[in-house]
């Protein structure tokens, strides 16, 4: 497939703000906010909406999917506290621009996508621009077990519970960032696995995500 793929003084100036506003909404870590502002996030757009790229709004990326909003995106990778060489799971690639950050941030990443239309193009387009997770296509509720454990694993859609078989895929001292709620609303939970059967859970801010849909989901 052949990419037009540009670049210019538009899109880095839109970035920049981007990482103001997003440092005006509060987020500190300056790992991600130096990666928002590295990953060209128009990209992940048909050009005729490449003025909504900088956008801080989530954009609908085809078959009823979206494209995270940048706050969200920003707002979960500093839960991860991600540091360089961590090995993280992502559960649900879409657009793929929540994988580039990850990869920006030094991560290892394992992502895994339901869709195949969105597997297809995230397998051609990530490469292209140089990012390359180990990517999977399936039902992610249930994490990867076969590459177990995780130092991180991040879900980018809302689930109805934790599923307990993504909790024991978590190195311990590892951590899990998931939004958790009904189909409306969710709440950010975040838990540290803290021994065998032990885990910490913090549950955070309100947003709205499509549905995880699984074996261990909706
Ligand atoms: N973070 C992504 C980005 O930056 O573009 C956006 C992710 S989108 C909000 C949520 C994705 O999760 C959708 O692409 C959806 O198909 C996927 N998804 C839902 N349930 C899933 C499951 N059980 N396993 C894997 N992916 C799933």
């Amino acid at each position: 497939m052949a990419y037009k793929f540009v670049d210019k003084y538009r899109e880095k100036g839109a970035r920049k703000q981007l990482v103001k506003h997003l440092e005006n909404r509060g987020i500190e870590d300056r790992g991600v906010l130096q990666a928002i502002g590295k990953v060209p996030r128009h990209f992940f757009f048909d050009e005729t909406f490449w003025n909504q790229a900088y956008r801080d709004i989530a954009f609908p990326i085809g078959d009823g999917q979206t494209i995270s909003q940048p706050y969200t995106v920003a707002y979960q990778s500093e839960l991860l506290h991600v540091k360089k060489g961590d090995k993280v799971l992502e559960i649900g690639t879409g657009s793929g621009y929540q994988t580039c950050i990850l990869l920006e941030l030094g991560a290892t990443v394992f992502t895994i996508e339901r869709q195949e239309v969105l597997y297809n193009r995230t397998i051609q387009i990530l490469p292209y621009m140089g990012y390359k997770p180990h990517f999977f296509l399936g039902d992610g509720s249930r994490g990867i077990p076969e590459h177990a454990p995780y130092d991180k694993i991040i879900v980018t859609a809302g689930a109805p519970f934790v599923p307990e078989i993504m909790l024991k895929q978590l190195r311990y001292g590892g951590q899990l960032v998931i939004p958790v709620g009904d189909e409306k609303s969710q709440k950010m939970v975040t838990i540290l696995r803290v021994g065998e059967n032990d885990f910490d859970r913090i549950e955070l801010d309100t947003f709205r995500f499509v549905p995880l849909v699984g074996d261990q989901a909706w």
